[in-house]
């Protein structure tokens, strides 16, 4: 990307091994998040670019002389963060705190992006998943679903699991992009009873629907809360906010139930947001979320994912070449796309 709405496809050199903890992975599958739009409608113009894609899921193709779980030739998952798994944080299930990772793109740790052929991966043991019997699968649908637990199923379910989701909650969605779909689909899978999403785009929410919504909201501003407030009987006991900007988090704190939890996983595109009397304190209303862990939860969510009990792949609606990567973008934001993979 080298600037706001200019996204073009250019070579670079492939990827080698830096340091023996390192992997080189072939990309399989690739794909434009949500979060990718934030740099695409704000990103000042630079010269060299920044590479980009944090999601991707391949085949390993080269280790370094220390990489002791992974061969040429493993089906892998890269989830959004790099992480060592083995400090004080990976350990604790916090891997986006990681003392030794970062992030795709990132310069401390020399990643590029994997809207890409090839991704050199660092801390390959512990940042990769591998999933034995995959192979080089061509059942789109699998590999559909394998790519969002590098990113929006493994936030959806951080987005549940930090609200405190559990047998009989009624939890709100805020946003109806792909990460809110997969947070209905979470809450549902940890039990809620009731899950209203709120949300416009009438696909997606009927998408929401089959993933586990009851209820859908399609108003916002305060015509959004009083509907919400009126069929949770006043409060949403939990509100899953998934969305990043002001409006959204002005929802959550419109339509939470007091002595509830906004957890929040959309990357938020602000600094100052109301936290006073009027708005959490008065209420005792706990606000939490953050980049999820995505690492933390790619076993625990593997196994339905392969035996079809769930199929979180539906929320991509579009699949382009990697050269036509600027298309992808476009249709994001136009939001005539759900979510946009790339195969390289
Ligand atoms: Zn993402
Ligand atoms: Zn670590």
């Amino acid at each position: 990307m080298y600037g706001a709405g200019d996204v073009r496809v250019t070579d670079a050199p492939d990827p080698t091994i830096q340091l023996a903890t390192d992997a080189v992975v072939r990309v399989t599958r690739a794909c434009v998040c949500g979060s990718d739009l934030h740099p695409y409608h704000s990103m000042p113009a630079s010269v060299d670019g920044t590479p980009m894609g944090h999601e991707f899921i391949g085949v390993v193709e080269q280790v370094g002389g220390e990489v002791t779980t992974l061969s040429p030739g493993d089906f892998v998952i890269a989830p959004f963060a790099v992480s060592c798994g083995t400090c004080e944080f990976c350990r604790a299930g916090l891997h986006t705190s990681c003392v030794r990772g970062g992030f795709w793109s990132d310069a401390r740790i020399g990643t590029a992006g994997g809207q890409a052929e090839a991704v050199r991966v660092p801390l390959a043991d512990g940042t990769l998943v591998k999933v034995p019997g995959v192979g080089d699968s061509t059942d789109e649908a699998l590999l559909a679903s394998l790519l969002t637990l590098s990113d929006v199923y493994g936030t959806g379910w951080h987005a549940a699991v930090k609200g405190g989701v559990r047998e009989g909650s009624t939890v709100t969605v805020v946003g109806d992009g792909a990460v809110g779909l997969l947070a209905v689909l979470s809450a549902t899978q940890l039990g809620a009873e009731r899950v209203v999403l709120m949300g416009r785009h009438q696909e997606r929410t009927d998408l929401g629907r089959e993933l586990g919504a009851t209820d859908v909201v399609a108003e916002r501003g305060d015509e959004g809360i009083a509907a919400v407030r009126d069929l949770t009987d006043g409060g949403s006991e939990i509100v899953l906010e998934a969305v990043g900007h002001m409006p959204a988090y002005e929802q959550a704190v419109g339509i939470v139930r007091p002595g509830g939890v906004i957890s929040r996983v959309g990357v938020p595109q602000y600094d100052d947001a109301p936290v006073g009397f009027g708005s959490l304190f008065g209420p005792n209303i706990t606000l939490t979320g953050g980049p999820a862990p995505v690492r933390a939860y790619i076993e625990e969510l593997l196994p339905a994912v392969l035996d079809g009990t769930v199929d979180p792949g539906r929320v991509f609606d579009l699949t382009v070449g990697l050269e036509e990567a600027p298309k992808a973008y476009a249709a994001m934001d136009e939001r005539a796309a759900l979510k946009v993979m790339i195969r390289p």
